[in-house]
């Protein structure tokens, strides 16, 4: 029986994860064009025929109509079921890592998820919820910043939102580890935009300080050298191609958001890792 319960809870993450990545990535399509994005989103987005439901399943669809609009023949974009599969794997992600709030060992670090399934716990759940809504609103700053090169405040205020619930609900980080977290990337960013005009992104600035309120001062340090870890590479890797010039920009929110949520989901456990290697390289 609690097998059975167990791969059902599996299924039902991974189908809110695709749904809610798959709705996200119609937002961020629409968001430029500022289209009605529910009426439209079972639409085809080239001949706009209206889908059957069956049609409209995350990931699988694609599968099935091998990635092409039954109607017009049109290639679905990639990019749509690469994103349903990543929202698919997020949210297993956050079950499995925040499933069971009960043992603590630093900012939110939790143990096996079945007890949220067992002994259904409306608090855990709480909890998985604002975690994932974090992560569909990271995926949709993503999208949309890759898009556009620019986060709109909209969406910095919505996280804003989420902010005021993590501070209730995120077990393992303090108030004033939420509070430091607010400006402890924001405000040198700040600093470095005056010194070095173009370095970061007004939006860049805005989303670190919404992420830091979020996750607290330890995570959102970790995240923002991820991402500028992964942004660096990235540049240099299109420096050398010459796809880019020096003077040109990319946008860095898309390396933000990645390592703001490899920083949510195993933060803690990378610097110990790295605490580990440090010290066997220095014996
Ligand atoms: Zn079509």
């Amino acid at each position: 029986m609690i097998v059975f319960l167990y791969i059902l809870a599996i299924l039902l993450t991974w189908m809110i994860g695709t749904v809610s990545f798959s709705f996200v990535n119609v937002i961020a399509y629409r968001y430029p064009k500022e289209k009605k994005i529910l009426k439209e989103h079972f639409t085809c987005d080239s001949c706009e025929t209206q889908l059957k439901p069956y049609e409209t399943i995350p990931v699988l669809s694609y599968i099935f109509l091998r990635g092409k609009c039954r109607y017009c023949g049109e290639k679905i974009p990639k990019r749509d079921f690469i994103n349903e599969i990543i929202g698919g794997l997020t949210a297993l992600l956050v079950f499995f890592r925040f499933g069971d709030a009960d043992e603590i060992t630093g900012p939110f670090v939790m143990s096996s998820p079945l007890d949220i399934v067992v002994h259904f716990d409306i608090w855990k759940l709480l909890i998985l919820l604002t975690i994932f809504v974090f992560f569909c609103i990271l995926d949709l700053v993503f999208l949309v910043d890759f898009d556009t090169m620019e986060i709109p405040n909209r969406f910095v205020i919505v996280l804003l939102y989420v902010a005021v619930v993590a501070l209730l609900v995120l077990p393992g980080i303090n108030i004033i580890d939420h509070l430091i977290g607010a400006v402890c990337i924001s405000v040198p960013m700040l600093l470095i935009m005056f010194a070095i005009p173009g370095a970061f992104g007004g939006g860049d600035m805005k989303l670190s300080a919404a992420v830091g309120l979020i996750i607290g001062w330890q995570l959102v340090i970790i995240g923002f050298f991820i991402g500028l870890l992964a942004g660096g590479i990235y540049g240099i890797v299109l420096l050398i191609s010459k796809k880019k010039d020096r003077k040109d920009h990319f946008a860095f929110g898309p390396f933000l958001c990645t390592g703001y949520m490899i920083a949510t989901i195993c933060g803690m456990e990378l610097i110990d890792a790295y605490m580990k290697l440090a010290a066997i390289i220095h014996g």
